[in-house]
């Protein structure tokens, strides 16, 4: 007997650029999964990334975007839309940080991490969540951060952002659960990307004593658990926030 064919799944990914998103870009293509990925630099170009997973060339496509602007992510995603009807996937996977002491925090450092880490992420789930609950069927998966779990002296905004992702996202997870559409939080610990690269190997080696497996994290690591949360073996779980900290957050 011949298989049925895999259902033709779509996703799509903020910030997949590089580092983490650009982890779980390849590893939705591997799954065979057709993905837009939205970020203001391409990076990796979409066809050298088909290339790198291993699946024909048109897969994978890029769309500009900033995160922190209610218009752009608008257009983009009106981009994405007019080429797919079905989005299977959604990954709020781009952030940054603007690290200050409180006391010495510009307005301007709130406001632009708040926009875009958790903002973003309303809009980007605003539009498509909508899309899903009529398809009666999908799957988001929010990427926070052990910071938004157990804070961070100099992330104040950037904790507030990654926490307020956790609440949002068990808020959506009840919405959204009569229409089978699930909900989940990646929150990953310190792992090896541009975002840590710029920290000194003194605080680089601290991090690490406070890290039960002993070592950074990689961002196919940070990957394979979006993975699981988007495949039909997490069929039953929603509104769940999954560490992957090397146990630093338990
Ligand atoms: P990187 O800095 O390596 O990459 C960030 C990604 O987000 C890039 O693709 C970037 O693309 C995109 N991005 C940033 N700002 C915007 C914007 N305004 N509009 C659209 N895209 C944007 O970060 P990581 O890969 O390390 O982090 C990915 C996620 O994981 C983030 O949400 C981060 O908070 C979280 N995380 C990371 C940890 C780590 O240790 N690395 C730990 C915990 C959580 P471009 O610049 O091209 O726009």
């Amino acid at each position: 007997m011949v298989d049925a064919p895999a259902l033709h799944r779509t996703a799509i990914v903020t910030g997949g650029s590089r580092g983490i998103g650009r982890e779980i870009v390849l590893s939705l293509l591997r799954s065979g999964t057709e993905v837009w990925y939205l970020s203001r630099s391409e990076g990796t170009p979409a066809d050298a990334l088909c290339e790198t997973a291993g699946v024909p060339l048109g897969m994978a496509h890029w769309v500009g975007c900033d995160m922190g602007n209610a218009e752009s992510v608008e257009q983009a995603l009106d981009t994405v839309l007019a080429q797919t009807k079905r989005v299977d996937i959604l990954v709020n996977n781009a952030g940054i940080t603007r690290d200050g002491l409180i006391m010495r925090m510009k307005d301007e450092a709130w406001e632009e991490v708040l926009r875009v880490n958790l903002t973003g992420a309303f809009l980007t789930c605003r539009k498509l969540s909508r899309i899903m609950a009529s398809q009666r069927s999908g799957s988001i998966v929010n990427i926070s951060s052990v910071v938004g779990i157990m804070g961070n002296g100099g992330q104040t905004n950037y904790a507030a952002s990654k926490a307020g992702l956790i609440g949002f996202s068990k808020s959506l997870a009840r919405e959204l659960s009569g229409r089978s559409v699930r909900v989940n939080v990646v929150a990953p610990g310190f792992i090896e990307t541009d975002m840590t690269d710029v920290l000194p190997d003194a605080v680089k080696d601290g991090l690490k004593t406070q890290i039960p497996l002993g070592r950074i994290g990689t961002a196919r690591e940070v990957a394979d658990a979006v993975a699981f949360f988007t495949s039909d073996a997490a069929s039953y779980i929603t509104g769940q926030v999954l560490a992957i900290d090397g146990g630093m957050a338990m």
